[in-house]
């Protein structure tokens, strides 16, 4: 007899909500995080009274009631609606691509139909969508692909719009309204004491051990429970068999600083590709706080190589075919489920790793566990 029903390894979303509906199934969990803390990117931290997004900004948004009752047993979450500034040059624009952004860039359009006539009129070049940027173009015109789109992306990604897919556009609302939300979900919102909080109050009852790297001691961690939630690379779960999987890394610099408001907002995203950072983050405003002084985060997209975080999968079409294989092999191992960004190699949103993982406890547990 094992002592644990699940070993989980990585405590990030979907490792966490999981660990919680087992044990509400009555099973008995071990949850392991190499890091030093839980939470995995959505992990916050307070420091000078604010409180810090240490991976990057983390607004949770759904529209799914089931996902979204769901966090709320564990955190209350304020009423933050995300409405990012993007600077180009002296100018600032507003995100999502909307009215107040078309009626800035064009002095003529002030109606929905002004600007869809001069997107049509930019966009009537392109005859197949086979790549992000003539999904862009299609979209939004020349004029704003070149604005707030091209330098961006390409900073962001490591390579030109032409060797990107096209759905990774799509994320962005277009919308022909004078409304700045970025989102269009129904709930939005940020947990009012921060993801950790969050994090703590889902995994309380289960053991749970920072600082353990399973694959340090992958025979001894295999040997303590029945079955394994795996969330961590899948290509490093296959000793890379089947070749690296491409991934888009990060890396952050917070300073803390004496004026009480640097931006105005809680995002910048700098669209030129001549500024290093994609975006400057300024955590008060996430909280609608009005402490003294301020901390601002610029976060600098970077190569991914062995030892780096992996924050973004490339999911193109060789990297989606590599991971089709590592796929297969997941499906022969019955005795370890694989699940979240990393094990999926998926772009995913908080809500709908929330929802994957609903997923799996369905099928492991039945459908009532929800
Ligand atoms: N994007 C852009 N300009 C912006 C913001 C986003 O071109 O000012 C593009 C870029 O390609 C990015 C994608 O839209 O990778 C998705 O942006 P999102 O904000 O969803 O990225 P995330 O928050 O997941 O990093």
């Amino acid at each position: 007899m094992k002592k644990y029903d699940y070993l989980i390894v990585g405590s990030g979303f979907f490792g966490s909500v999981f660990a919680n509906l087992a044990k509400k199934a009555g099973k008995k969990c071990l949850l392991i995080e190499k890091r030093s803390h839980i939470g995995g990117n959505s992990y916050t931290e307070e420091k000078n009274g604010i409180m810090v997004h240490v991976y990057g900004a983390h607004i949770f948004h759904t529209s799914n009631e089931k996902v979204w009752s769901f966090v709320n047993q564990f955190a209350s979450f304020n009423h933050f609606i995300n409405c990012p500034i993007a600077k180009y040059k002296d100018e600032v624009y507003n995100l999502p691509f909307n009215m107040n952004t078309f009626s800035k860039i064009w002095k003529d359009v002030i109606t929905p139909k002004e600007a869809k006539d001069k997107i049509a009129l930019q966009s009537k070049g392109i005859k197949e969508i086979t790549n992000l940027e003539e999904q862009a173009i299609s979209l939004v015109g020349t004029d704003i692909y070149n604005i707030l789109i091209k330098g961006y992306t390409e900073k962001q990604w490591g390579r030109s719009c032409k060797d990107l897919p096209a759905f990774i556009i799509k994320r962005l609302p277009l919308r022909f309204t004078y409304d700045n939300n970025y989102f269009n979900d129904r709930y939005q919102g940020i947990p009012i004491e921060g993801y950790t909080k969050m994090f703590e109050n889902m995994l309380e009852g289960i053991d749970q051990k920072c600082n353990a790297n399973y694959f340090d001691n992958k025979e001894y961690y295999d040997s303590l429970a029945t079955k394994v939630v795996y969330t961590g690379a899948i290509d490093e779960f296959f000793d890379y068999c089947y070749g690296e999987l491409a991934y888009r890394s990060l890396y952050f610099k917070e300073s803390v600083l004496e004026e009480d408001n640097f931006q105005g907002v809680a995002v910048v995203n700098y669209t030129e590709k001549e500024v290093p950072y994609t975006r400057i983050i300024e955590h008060k405003h996430f909280a609608f706080n009005n402490c003294k002084g301020t901390i601002i985060t610029k976060e600098y997209p970077a190569s991914w190589g062995k030892g780096k975080e992996p924050y973004y999968p490339i999911n193109d079409e060789n990297n989606n075919n590599i991971y089709e294989k590592y796929a297969n092999l997941a499906k022969e191992k019955s005795n370890v489920l694989f699940g979240g960004r990393l094990a999926n190699y998926k772009y995913y949103n908080m809500d709908k790793v929330i929802e994957s993982a609903f997923e799996m406890a369905i099928q492991e547990f039945g459908a009532n566990i929800i």
